[in-house]
């Protein structure tokens, strides 16, 4: 059920935005999620039609964009890509790296009318 709390909060966050500019109709949403962030896409389309009725986000479009996992090492100071599953920095093979990118996730866009 993590995915329906996660869908719940980006309706509580992109539907009082539209509603500024004097929208109708959530056409479509697209999002960036994290490789690392744990969030499964098929789940959060699912949720979306359930948690979006009756909103104005009923019907909208869900466009999910995975975002690659990018570390920074800390013995060599590669900044970059790495694949999932392969925790070493592909430059020194060192452990020893910190995440910059890949564990979260947030709404990208919004089209509406
Ligand atoms: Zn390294």
């Amino acid at each position: 059920m993590h995915e329906l709390v996660i869908v719940e909060g980006i309706l509580d966050a992109v539907i009082p935005e539209v509603k500024k500019y004097d929208v109708e109709k959530i056409l479509s949403i697209r999002l960036k999620i994290g490789e690392l962030s744990g969030v499964v896409p098929s789940c959060i389309e699912e949720y979306f039609g359930v948690a979006a009725r009756g909103t104005i986000a009923e019907g909208a479009k869900i466009i999910i964009e995975k975002t690659p996992i990018e570390i920074e090492c800390r013995d060599c100071g590669f900044k970059g890509r790495i694949t999932k599953g392969t925790y070493r920095c592909p430059k020194c093979q060192s452990a020893g790296f910190r995440i910059v990118s890949g564990k979260e996730y947030y709404v990208d866009s919004v089209e509406a009318e």
